[in-house]
């Protein structure tokens, strides 16, 4: 038995005192010449089933999901807000003597923090984008990266001739499109498109807005469609052809309340075939009242085959 088994299969503490846990075996008080010498036999195979077998996981990251500007934003105007109020704070240690700004944020501020948010955006997944046959892309005066488009003769808004570059990934692109989405009522994809591209130049676009598309909880809750079941085929008492009030389903319907205090109950004869009605009256719930109905009933509208009744 080992000492160590001692511990973890549990013991008293006077076992423990009198046990060999303090000393060890005998031989370790001799010299190490002298301690007893075995051969180590190992069996690999013996060994390897013994052995834990973990199951072994790659995983590469290339982008941070949530970059440090769209974390706990799920809105991309507020985004632009929390970035220029946190260029505010950061203008506002900069002043020495100045007095700090603490007024609501300015248009003029709010634009800028943006420009700023996509020239952040664009250094770090566009840093290697190259004009190519496609599209020619060139920096601005502001430093950002824009789309030379085939439309530049024309006269109109300067976004729309020189649309911003957006890369297709990442959390900036996906809250514009959400936002953009949300604001024109869940437009689908092709609405989608003509928006954004008034503005911004969307690498991929199509793809970009069909997964954001895609995860809108609200557009999936309008698109499912209601469970269905097959219509089951009509009994054939019901498509036979045949004489009216050939078959009959008779029900009672009321009690009607009378001025003088009396009750009446309707007998409702219906023909199962053509939907037509015969009403009876009847003062009674007795089976002679019924019988009398009944009679009523066949010597106006003949016979019935088959009567259905609860
Ligand atoms: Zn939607």
């Amino acid at each position: 038995m080992s000492i160590s088994d001692l511990l973890s299969r549990g013991c008293t503490p006077q076992q423990m005192l009198n046990s060999k846990w303090w000393e060890g075996p005998s031989w370790l008080k001799e010299n190490p010449e002298s301690w007893p010498v075995s051969d180590i036999i190992c069996q690999p195979k013996e060994v390897d089933i013994e052995k834990r077998k973990s199951k072994l996981v790659n995983m590469n990251l290339t982008e941070d999901t949530h970059p440090w500007y769209a974390e706990r934003v799920s809105d991309y105007d507020k985004m632009i807000r929390v970035f220029t109020w946190i260029l505010r704070f950061v203008n506002n240690c900069k002043l020495v003597n100045g007095k700090c700004k603490d007024s609501e944020l300015s248009q003029s501020e709010i634009e800028y923090s943006e420009k700023k948010l996509i020239r952040l955006v664009q250094s770090y997944y566009l840093s290697d984008a190259k004009s190519s046959n496609f599209i020619e892309t060139f920096l601005d005066n502001e430093g950002i990266l824009r789309v030379k488009t085939k439309i530049t003769n024309r006269n109109d808004d300067r976004s729309f001739l020189y649309p911003i570059l957006l890369p297709e990934k990442g959390e900036f692109t996906k809250l514009l499109i959400r936002t953009v989405h949300r604001k024109n009522c869940h437009a689908g994809i092709h609405m989608m498109q003509c928006l954004l591209r008034e503005r911004y130049w969307i690498i991929r676009a199509r793809k970009a807005i069909k997964n954001v598309l895609y995860n809108c909880v609200i557009c999936k809750r309008f698109k499912i469609k209601s469970v269905s079941s097959e219509p089951t085929p009509l009994p054939p008492d019901r498509v036979t052809d045949c004489a009216p009030f050939e078959i009959v389903g008779i029900d009672l319907a009321g009690p009607l309340f009378l001025k003088n205090e009396g009750k009446v109950w309707i007998v409702l004869f219906t023909c199962a075939v053509y939907r037509a009605i015969h009403l009876e009256l009847v003062n009674s719930l007795s089976s002679d009242a019924f019988l009398l109905v009944l009679r009523r009933f066949i010597a106006r509208r003949g016979r019935p085959r088959t009567i259905y009744c609860d």
